[in-house]
């Protein structure tokens, strides 16, 4: 019998037979907490306008968001990225108008200060979206330049020295793809999205100058780092200029704060996306595991492979490192452009809860969409995707925001208020491998190595490796009980009879046992060896 070394598998102190999923889990996940502050975090993704709303408006807000700061950090997450806060035109507010503002409907500088003070007693950060890219139509500066242009005579050519904001965008008398025209003359200016978003001229000195002011004005108030949109679209279609630019963005923070934190939306696939960890920026979301196409929905989906899914972690790594050597990966499922995993792994909980494992366990940061703790839905429409954080299933509770989504969307999965109340919820089961990061600096540090001779389809062994400090992490990822032999396997010089229980993540009161170098390993478990 291994009951001695697989202590806390067998019994340990703790004999009474669990009830549900959390008691299981909290029997083995006893270890103490363990967070190196440094840029590996457990983030969590806030769309202001449908997180919470504080005065009653309908509309999320700045002060709502602090007063959710406990509930935020009791799920295990140390950083938080708002999508845009500038004041802008949209509820989305990709379209600034003023960065060195925060939208009315939000709140005020002053409550944003607030917010990053309160975070900070928290010991979270705050990741600001900035949206170089393009500004919005109703800019000054883009309102300016349209003037000058609708000024100029027939056949004469824009001045910088007369007007320098014609200088910030890109104007060209014919018409190129992805422009558009402004009335009443025969100019055209460069707006990929819509033309109510023109595309910045990142090539302007005088640009650069401003983006290097902006982020000076936001450190300084205590951001502590950025996510970038849409870098594909700087210079749309040449990511060559696109990593120049990305490199110059990179100095201008770490320059100002050294150890800053900078993670770019590189909407593309593996292949590319990795290149672009050569500017120095830490990290560029893992698009290839997440949305209805990625890894970890088709190994749920359409049983692609727990080993592939292992095998394609480290051939990512291997090509971020390629890179740069001190890339931090960055994990997800979905996003605010993405439809929601409970639409993605419909009908489910348990595929749910595997999902946001598996991107845990990946390593680097692991980013939360909100909501997606309850397994809020919403997909097709970007409005849908951003539906209001389902704090209780009372729409007219406390907090509760107006809907911006174009259609009803049935939450099928509950509430915070109802999952919290349930020990076998996807809430339980998400707090409970936050933990498990906050406990092993390993998961989100470590090497990844495959055990090939002890995966499958169903079954990834995953070894990680932190500064000689190893884990291993069986992974059940299929409906079906499996087995697992390890007794070819050995983690910190000691062989399968001398390894420990460090951690479990179950969906039923049913335990991982151990027998002779097997784990019995129940549907969905995921036991973590050390
Ligand atoms: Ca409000």
């Amino acid at each position: 019998m291994l009951c001695s070394s697989f202590m806390t598998a067998c019994g340990g102190t703790t004999t009474k037979t669990p009830e549900n999923a959390l008691e299981a889990m909290q029997q083995v996940n006893v270890q103490e907490l363990n967070v190196i502050e440094d840029n590996y975090r457990n983030v969590y993704e806030i769309f202001p306008y449908s997180f919470c709303d504080s005065d009653g408006d309908g509309i999320g807000d700045i002060q709502g968001i602090i007063s959710k700061l406990d509930y935020i950090k009791e799920l295990g997450i140390n950083s938080i990225w708002l999508t845009p806060v500038h004041q802008s035109t949209t509820y989305h507010k990709y379209d600034v108008i003023d960065y060195y503002s925060i939208d009315a409907q939000f709140g005020t500088v002053e409550d944003y200060e607030q917010l990053l003070e309160e975070a900070h007693n928290r010991d979270m950060t705050v990741l600001m979206d900035l949206v170089v890219n393009h500004t919005s139509s109703s800019h000054p500066w883009f309102f300016e330049a349209k003037q000058y242009i609708k000024s100029l005579a027939p056949g004469q050519q824009p001045s910088a020295e007369e007007c320098p904001y014609v200088d910030y965008y890109v104007f060209s008398n014919e018409y190129k793809s992805g422009f558009t025209k402004i009335e009443g003359t025969e100019w055209y200016y460069e707006s990929q999205f819509w033309s109510g978003m023109p595309d910045l001229n990142l090539d302007s000195e005088a640009v650069r100058n401003e983006i290097d002011q902006i982020v000076q004005f936001w450190l300084d108030k205590g951001v502590d780092g950025f996510r970038l949109d849409a870098v594909t679209s700087y210079y749309t279609g040449n990511d060559t200029k696109n990593i120049e630019f990305l490199t110059w963005l990179n100095d201008c923070v770490k320059e100002k704060k050294a150890d800053a934190y900078i993670v770019g939306e590189c909407w593309t696939n593996s292949v590319t996306y990795t290149n672009y960890y050569a500017s120095g920026v830490d990290s560029f979301f893992n698009f290839d595991f997440a949305t209805n196409v990625g890894t970890i929905a088709n190994a749920l989906n359409s049983g692609s492979g727990a080993d592939k899914f292992g095998e394609k972690i480290v051939l990512v790594d291997e090509m971020m490192a390629a890179n740069n050597p001190n890339y931090i990966g960055a994990a997800f499922t979905s996003n605010h452009d993405n439809g929601r995993a409970a639409g993605v792994l419909p009908g489910d909980a348990n595929k749910l809860k595997m999902a946001q494992a598996m991107a845990m366990m990946m390593g680097g940061s692991y980013y939360l969409y909100y909501g997606d703790e309850v397994g809020m839905k919403g997909s097709g429409d970007d409005e849908n995707k951003r539906a209001p954080m389902q704090w209780s299933t009372d729409s007219t509770a406390d907090g509760m925001c107006k809907s911006v989504a174009t259609r009803v969307i049935e939450m099928t999965h509950g509430s915070v208020e109802t999952q919290a109340e349930d020990p076998d919820s996807l809430l339980n089961y998400v707090k409970q491998g936050l933990l498990l990061r906050n406990m092993y600096p390993e998961i989100a540090r470590g090497t990844n190595e495959v055990i090939t001779e002890c995966s499958s389809t169903d079954v990834l062994v995953l070894k990680k490796n932190y500064e000689g400090s190893e884990l291993l992490i069986v992974m059940n990822i299929s409906a079906n009980a499996n087995t697992v032999d390890l007794s070819s396997v050995s983690i910190n010089g000691k062989e399968v009879g001398d390894f420990e229980v460090a951690g479990t993540l179950l969906v039923s009161a049913e335990m991982v046992t151990v027998e002779e170098a097997t784990l019995q390993m129940p549907a969905y478990a995921i036991e973590i060896l050390k």
